[in-house]
């Protein structure tokens, strides 16, 4: 299971309580972490909470999660800081960290107002980043065409099998957040990859259940959705992972440890 608890599109007004500051980011990793998250998706923000890809940001964050003897994956996102960092190498400094795995968001995307670049040359340049580095690339594919271009850059040698498959659905302008959806992008990807989906907003429980049925992983957590019952704030990410905890053993599929989520990954430790 996966915890994303920050992001760079959601702030106090969209929760009261999404961590903003770097002390706040840590804190809610280790409590996500200590609920039951495998694995801690994180985004930097600038001291004063703007969004940015400044590996200058990610550094403090990564390094007090390390010193606390944190298990847990560390996930770092390579995207745009909502639409701040365009194609550059900027959107993947962060890979210096050494993360096990980072974000690898497979397509462009109208993303409200403004269009989410991932053009071709862009992720060809990416995937050679994360090789170089050792990191996973977990594929965000938002839309039925972003696993494709997926499977291509394997197909090119550019992305290695087992591929790991983030399915983002709920946002307007990528696909929708149903089982249909869900269900098609699925049958696209190779049968040794695997998969999990970050359900946005009301999508997001839904979902979850649809991959505890259907051998999917879970990801949760203030970045994807703010409340835990409709007009009812979730008072934390962890809030939302101890929930998941709950059902995922009670249907028979009980969260896997930081190194059992390492073995199904096939990250080398
Ligand atoms: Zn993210």
């Amino acid at each position: 299971m996966q915890a994303a608890v920050t992001g760079s599109l959601v702030d106090r007004s969209t929760n009261p309580n999404v961590p903003i500051a770097t002390e706040e980011i840590v804190q809610a990793s280790l409590d996500a972490w200590r609920a039951g998250a495998a694995i801690v998706h994180l985004h930097a923000r600038e001291e004063d909470g703007t969004p940015t890809q400044d590996v200058e940001r990610f550094r403090p964050v990564v390094d007090a999660l390390r010193a606390a003897g944190c298990e847990a994956i560390l996930n770092l996102s390579t995207g745009s800081a909502g639409g701040r960092v365009k194609g550059v190498p900027k959107r993947w400094q962060c890979l210096e960290l050494e993360p096990e795995l980072a974000s690898f968001d497979c397509g462009s995307l109208n993303f409200g107002e403004w269009l989410f670049e991932n053009p071709l040359p862009f992720l060809r340049d990416m995937a050679r980043a994360f090789r170089e580095r050792g990191v996973k690339p977990e594929i965000e594919s938002f839309d039925v065409g972003h696993v494709q271009t997926a499977i291509r850059l394997r197909d090119e040698g550019l992305l290695d099998d087992p591929l790991h498959f983030q399915f983002v659905l709920g946002v307007r302008g990528g696909a929708p957040g149903t089982v249909e959806a869900a269900m098609f992008m699925r049958s696209l990807i190779p049968s040794d990859a695997t998969w999990s989906i970050c359900g946005i907003g009301r999508a997001q429980l839904p979902m979850n259940m649809l991959c505890l049925m259907q051998g999917g992983h879970l990801r949760t957590g203030l970045e994807d959705n703010a409340y835990y019952h409709r007009g009812c704030y979730a008072s934390s990410s962890a809030e939302l992972v101890e929930r998941l905890v709950r059902i995922a053993g009670e249907v028979g599929r009980p969260v896997a440890t930081p190194d059992e989520t390492r073995a199904i990954l096939g990250l080398v430790p």
